[in-house]
């Protein structure tokens, strides 16, 4: 199977602080044979690193710490990720939690205060919205031993 993950996963030195968040979860999913797609929906949206952190705004814009609004560059970055979804054929998606670009179900809430609240990163909602299904990697385990 052909399955998107967060590119952060595999090392990848990608996030705002040009950390990565390598997941050993993420490498047993290639191991077992499947066919693993990185994407990092802010740098495909033109993004650098580092950059400044960002959270979901209420409403619906992405602002960074720093107060800039960086909605279109995630809305672009989005588009290309369900792109390559798309190229792919992927119906499954493993994103890195939290992230307000990556986040399945919960994300910050915008207040920069480590709050968490319900909601999607905007290329995760992008993609469950075509009908991948999406999940983070502390939902693996879950869906693995389905
Ligand atoms: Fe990782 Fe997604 Fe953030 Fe890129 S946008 S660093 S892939 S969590």
């Amino acid at each position: 199977m052909n399955i998107l993950v967060s590119h952060c996963f595999l090392g990848e030195p990608c996030r705002y602080d040009g950390a990565s968040r390598l997941d050993r979860q993420i490498i047993e999913l290639h191991r077992a044979g499947h066919n693993l797609i990185p994407v990092c929906p802010e740098l495909l949206g033109g993004l650098d690193i580092p950059r400044s952190p960002a959270e979901i705004q209420p409403d619906g814009r992405v602002l960074t710490q720093d107060g800039q609004d960086v909605t279109n560059a995630y809305r672009v970055g989005a588009e290309r990720a369900a792109e390559i979804a798309r190229e792919n054929g992927c119906t499954v998606a493993v994103l890195k939690a939290r992230s307000p670009s990556c986040g399945c179900r919960e994300i910050y809430d915008g207040s920069f205060t480590h709050t968490l609240t319900s909601g999607w990163g905007v290329a995760a909602r992008l993609l469950a919205d075509m009908g991948l299904e999406v999940m983070d990697e502390e939902h693996l385990q879950t869906w693995l031993y389905l």
